[in-house]
């Protein structure tokens, strides 16, 4: 068993657990966090604006109906004013002054029923560009949905290939070296082992002593750093290049 396999694992552990962390944070899920978010906005002042709409188009009717009746009123009594069966003066001021009442009250209603279809009017248009929000940012969503299932699925696609391979390293890896480098990797956060450049330990750098540097030529050392108590590797200058 050379020291190189742990490094190997190390190394595929580390992207690994790189991989992890992009999958769980990804800024793809974000983008379709915030849509749904804004999405959820939109749709709740659209309901409320047609709840809004429901109630104005409900009074609207109802003062239509008043307006009607007044309207009937007024007629009537016009009609009868006008129509000379009433000849009793002090009876015809009465009525006069009813009259205008009515004609007042009608006015009134008439006015107020034009300014709340002035009100439906803008109600309507805020509930339609509401709509139009709501249909391009459900869509926009759909989009980012897909955008962030493709990439998840590429992203599991690249695990299933590490995991593959760490299997397969493993399996070279005789248990008490695994163990060790299971060990070494919680009390290090993942970086059991430190490679050793120009005599310094990388892992903190700390020049290691003569004693430990000859026995790093042995592959099969276990050699650890004096000062932080990695393990210790050291690849020769080919190697290094290839690292
Ligand atoms: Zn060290």
């Amino acid at each position: 068993m050379s020291l190189k396999l742990l490094w190997q694992l190390q190394e595929l552990d580390l992207a690994i657990e790189e991989l992890e962390l992009e999958i769980e944070n990804n800024p793809l899920r974000q983008e379709v966090d915030s849509a749904e978010e804004q999405l959820g906005n939109v749709e709740e002042a659209l309901s409320g604006t047609e709840q809004d709409l429901k109630e104005q188009r409900k009074k609207l009717k109802r003062g239509e109906l008043d307006l009607e009746a007044i309207s009937s009123e007024h007629e009537a009594l016009h009609q009868r004013l006008y129509s000379g069966e009433v000849k009793n003066i002090k009876e015809l001021e009465q009525m006069e002054i009813k009259l205008r009442s009515v004609k007042q009250k009608q006015e009134e209603l008439e006015e107020e029923l034009l300014g709340l279809m002035e009100a439906i009017e803008e109600q309507e248009r805020r509930a339609a560009d509401l709509a139009g929000q709501q249909k391009e940012i459900s869509a926009e969503l759909q989009q980012r949905r897909q955008r962030l299932d493709e990439e998840l699925a590429r992203l599991g696609n690249d695990m299933e290939k590490l995991q593959e391979q760490r299997k397969e390293l493993v399996s070279q890896i005789e248990p008490q070296y695994l163990e060790r480098y299971r060990e070494l990797s919680r009390r290090f956060q993942g970086q059991a082992l430190a490679r050793v450049i120009n005599d310094i330990c990388q892992g903190c750098s700390v020049f290691i002593s003569s004693a430990q540097r000859g026995h790093l030529y042995d592959p099969r050392a276990m050699v650890y750093c004096e000062s932080c108590g990695r393990l210790l590797i050291r690849f020769s200058e080919e190697e290094a290049q290839l690292n």
